[in-house]
């Protein structure tokens, strides 16, 4: 085992780890630990666009911005971090231009701006030109620029190192962070890190459904981890279907394509979103364009011999234009499906996409015990977090801005910190790695004959079909007991591979275990909230009910409680912060 000691480690290489890198590097040592190599992180997948009110291309502003985002979440938004955020997006998009971005640009030399669903100009009149972009590439620019800065600035990176467990010390009565347990792919050692701060990037947790955008590593490691650690996590009922992922694939065609005039056409060729969101139709928020599709196949009119999707119409658009700004994800709809969005309509449904729900933290990205007490030395930032500025659903375009703005909070605040905090000592009677040496051990030398993959295939087809765009008690209690019987065939699970070196069985094996944990929160959580708001529709409570559910839910591990009839979780409520906007009904 080896031990190492840092100021600051940062967990995730993604935008918000690097983002966090970036400053925490300059001014602290610093190191990285990813489980993935920097720039395969699913920041890179990103395409459509990094919003931002800089009015280059038509008059706008932030506090359109921030309207947009708090209604966008159905109110479930905590306004001073949406205005935080809205205000900050300027500045996030200079710096990265600054570092060197390529993004599009006008034919003055501004930074271009395009349509995103959503996003208005004074508070809902029309669709607003906000999401800045390189073609559909946005987040893979993002990626490299953010990483070519950590390099130039010097900042250590541990690549395939996956974090297993959080180092968390009791000093004076207080809890703190004190490093993280690390376990090397390549050769199978336990590291140890000890470090003044931590900081959370772990990206989402997609890969607990079957069809999704996200990439196979997206399994919410960091989020399992905090929480098996006493932490609770915030809101994690309320999941985004995107609504287009190519048919039957999930694979993502970025609303980017609605923004630049692509249109949803239902089996009759209808423009369907006319009757649901008649202002600024095709580009409403997700959840609202998501649930009308999922609808019009319920009610017979999808397309297809099966008629079990929708189109996406993009033959009326200049191939040029096709070429020039949505290059990458027509390129999908050929080589996936066959199709030539020149000419032929997409094939869409919509596809699990984006994690609301996470680490609650406040809006300097520092991790909370409970409603209002901050661990010292724990941050958390990016998809894996809760601040929580996307509330019940996220617009688009708001995700690359959230990880650019708070992850250099984060990076600022545990630089800070560490300015002044001492090591935590390490109680010497311990074995800081224990944890983590057990849970590789009991795997690696398990006689299970349960197979990872056909777990993992029964969680995300239960998860798909059961805790989706629609959902009821009936159907959420079917995946509960299903997760239940999952989490006891896990219990028996074995591997192949039982070597030290590049075990991808046993880490794979690893993350399931992670799946089943947040599936179940997930699952529990919908339970609860027995109201409909932004992704989380409740056919049997079809109505957003303020009296009872504005508020966050927070859940945590807890032998002695039980929720749902799930023994060994707890749940509490935070109230949701509102500055200027009191909730109103949700009509675009
Ligand atoms: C296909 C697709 C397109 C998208 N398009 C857009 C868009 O156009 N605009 C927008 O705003 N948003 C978009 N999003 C959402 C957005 O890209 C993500 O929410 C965001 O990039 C997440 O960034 P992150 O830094 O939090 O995590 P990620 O970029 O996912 O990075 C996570 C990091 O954590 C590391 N990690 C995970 N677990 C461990 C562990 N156990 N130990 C060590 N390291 C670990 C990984 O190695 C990785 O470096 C898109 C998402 C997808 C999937």
């Amino acid at each position: 085992m080896q031990v190492h000691e840092y100021d600051v480690v940062i967990v995730g290489a993604g935008g918000a780890g690097m983002r966090a890198a970036i400053e925490s590097g300059q001014r602290a040592r610093t190191a990285v630990l990813t489980k993935l190599y920097p720039t395969r992180s699913h920041t890179g997948a990103a395409q459509g666009g990094m919003c931002a009110a800089l009015a280059n291309v038509e008059e706008d502003n932030w506090e359109w911005h921030t309207f947009d985002t708090i209604k966008g979440g159905d109110y479930l938004v905590d306004q001073d971090a949406a205005e935080v955020m809205a205000k900050e997006a300027i500045d996030a998009v200079l710096d990265l231009e600054k570092m060197g971005l390529p993004f599009n640009r006008t034919p003055e030399g501004k930074i271009d701006q395009r349509r995103f669903g959503g996003h208005t100009r004074d508070h809902g009149k029309a669709p607003v030109r906000r999401a800045c972009y390189a073609a559909d590439r946005t987040g893979h620019m993002i990626l490299q620029t953010l990483y070519q800065n950590c390099v130039k600035h010097g900042v250590e990176f541990f690549n395939e190192f996956y974090v297993l467990d959080l180092l968390m010390v009791e000093e004076d009565g207080v809890k703190k962070a004190a490093g993280a347990v690390a376990y090397e792919l390549a050769t199978g050692e336990i590291h140890v890190f000890r470090s003044k701060a931590v900081v959370f990037a772990t990206g989402g947790f997609g890969k607990v459904f079957k069809t999704t955008s996200n990439a196979h590593t997206l399994t919410g490691d960091g989020v399992a981890v905090t929480f098996r650690r006493g932490l609770p996590l915030e809101d994690m009922e309320f999941f985004q279907f995107h609504p287009t992922g190519l048919a039957g694939l999930g694979i993502l065609l970025s609303e980017a394509a609605r923004g630049e005039g692509g249109i949803l056409r239902n089996g009759d060729g209808e423009r369907f979103m006319e009757r649901y969101a008649p202002t600024i139709k095709d580009l409403a928020p997700r959840d609202i364009v998501a649930r009308s599709m999922a609808n019009e196949v319920r009610e017979g009119r999808g397309a297809g011999p099966n008629k079990d999707y929708v189109l996406l119409d993009l033959t009326h658009l200049e191939p040029a234009h096709i070429d020039a700004k949505l290059p990458d994800i027509t390129e999908f709809a050929r080589t996936y499906l066959g199709v030539e969005p020149y000419t032929e309509p997409v094939p869409v449904f919509p596809t699990a996409h984006y994690g609301m729900g996470g680490i609650p933290t406040n809006i300097d990205a520092e991790v909370l015990l409970d409603n209002d007490t901050v661990v010292p030395g724990l941050y958390a930032a990016g998809e894996c977090a809760c601040v929580s500025v996307h509330g019940s659903n996220r617009l688009g375009t708001n995700s690359l801005l959230d990880i650019n703005v708070f992850g250099k909070r984060a990076g600022l605040a545990a630089a800070e910190y560490v300015k002044t905090a001492k090591l935590p000592e390490l109680p010497e009677d311990e074995n800081p790695a224990e944890f983590v040496q057990t849970m590789v051990e009991t795997m690696r030398s398990s006689n299970g004959t349960e197979s990872v993959a056909a777990i993992r295939k029964d969680l995300q087809e239960t998860m798909d079909a059961n805790v989706q765009v629609f959902r009821t008690e009936e159907t959420l209690r079917t995946a509960l007991a299903d997760v239940e019987a999952l989490r006891e065939r896990y219990k028996n699970v074995g591997i192949q591979d039982r070597g030290s070196r590049y075990n991808l069985d046993l880490l794979e094996a690893i993350e399931l275990g992670f799946l089943l944990e947040i599936s179940e929160i997930v699952i529990v959580g919908a339970l609860h909230r027995k109201e409909s708001r932004g992704g989380h529709f409740r056919e049997d409570f079809p109505d957003r009910d303020d009296a009872n559910f504005m508020k966050h839910t927070m859940i945590y591990k807890d032998p002695e409680a039980e929720v749902e009839g799930i023994k060994g979780l707890r749940m509490e409520n935070k109230p949701v912060v509102v500055t200027r906007y009191q909730p109103m009904e949700r009509k675009y």
